[in-house]
């Protein structure tokens, strides 16, 4: 297949590695932001054929993992009231809360649902007029043009019994709180190619200024990986700190700006809390004033307990690439795939998750 295959050639891998190797002269650390591409990574065993000079860190482009756990809280009170439909992307359902998670909910009789689309929410909503249909819309930049769509459209049809919970969250944000944050040890990263066909790449420029850390929008094909990796190392290596993209063949550097108009209309900045992150200035997405109609956390206000995270869980240090998942000392003993302790376990983009099922045991 175009544009996939030629990204998978074992030829193509192996010049890359070797021009890896080749260009390394000393010891750097560089993060991937997504999920994804940690996962990818894993996968193809690339992790494995880098130089030992080079360190992978993971990064919290995980949305699953971030989604603050007063979300995750607020969810779970509404997907139990009898009125409502809760729909969620499968992701989210075994995702510890402070006490539950959404499959204990629905076990218990909630009524919560996996779609795989926001409009499929919307369609539900329609065909379901006596009941209040809620969505969770939870990720990055990928995915709120598909959440503000789904508003539109909501208001659009004049539906009342439609409604999202919002958990939207930004990367940059996050990337300058791990840049910024004491103890940092990430010199440069690879940016989310998904992330900036939507946003583009210029935001990214302040960053690299800033922190002097080069920046390379990648992808996640094993050849995309080897290259954005190439293209990191040489920046590092010439002392260079500029913002250069590797997925060229999906991102455009304004990005898409017919979405970007769709997120600007629906959504406002603001801050929010990140699982695991802590609370980050302007870092989040809430619905604007004019689509407060459509907010489940003013439709279904209500008072939750504070939030308990398991004391074990070093989540917070996983994401910010302070430690690899095998470093947690409750990976795979009390922390696995069918007992989560975390986030990061459970989601399919999950760094905890990828190490258990690519096996990357360490101790
Ligand atoms: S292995 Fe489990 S307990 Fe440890 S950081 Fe990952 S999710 Fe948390």
């Amino acid at each position: 297949m175009r544009f996939l295959d030629e990204y998978r050639n074992p030829k193509l891998a192996q010049q890359l590695l070797r021009a890896i190797r080749t260009t390394i002269t000393r010891r750097w650390t560089i993060m991937e932001v997504c999920g994804g591409q940690t996962h990818s990574l894993l996968r193809n065993g690339i992790d494995r054929l880098l130089p030992d000079e080079l360190q992978l860190v993971h990064g919290p482009g995980c949305p699953v993992c971030v989604t603050p756990l007063e979300q995750l809280d607020r969810a779970m009170a509404i997907a139990s009231r009898p009125e409502v439909i809760f729909c969620s992307f499968g992701d989210m359902l075994r995702v510890p809360g402070s006490t539950t998670d959404l499959l204990h909910v629905r076990a218990a009789g909630g009524d919560v649902r996996i779609v795989y689309s926001p409009l499929d929410a919307v369609d539900l909503a329609q065909a379901e007029p006596t009941r209040q249909v809620v969505f969770f819309a939870v990720g990055f930049e990928t995915t709120a043009p598909a959440t503000a769509l789904a508003i539109c459209r909501a208001r659009k049809l004049g539906l009342k019994n439609f409604s999202m919970l919002v958990a939207h969250v930004l990367v940059p944000p996050a990337m300058e709180a791990i840049l910024a944050a004491p103890g940092n040890r990430v010199q440069a990263f690879l940016a989310a190619g998904h992330v900036c066909t939507i946003t583009g790449y210029d935001g990214y420029q302040p960053l690299a200024q800033r922190f002097r850390v080069p920046i390379v929008v990648t992808g996640f094909e094993p050849a995309d990986l080897l290259e954005g990796i190439l293209l990191a190392v040489r920046q590092l290596e010439q002392g260079r700190h500029q913002v250069e993209n590797q997925y060229a063949r999906a991102v455009r550097r304004s990005g898409n700006t017919e979405a970007q108009r769709i997120v600007a209309e629906v959504y406002e900045v603001c801050d929010r809390p990140w699982r695991g992150l802590g609370s980050l200035p302007r870092s989040g997405l809430r619905l604007r004033p004019e689509f407060a109609d459509f907010d489940a956390e003013h439709r279904f206000a209500s008072d939750l307990p504070p939030v308990r995270e398991p004391p074990e869980c070093r989540a917070k240090d996983v994401l910010q690439g302070l430690i690899r998942p095998d470093e947690c000392a409750a990976f795979g003993v009390t922390c696995t795939p069918e007992r989560p302790l975390g986030a990061p376990m459970v989601s399919s983009e999950g760094a905890c998750a990828a190490y258990w099922k690519y096996r990357r045991l360490g101790r």
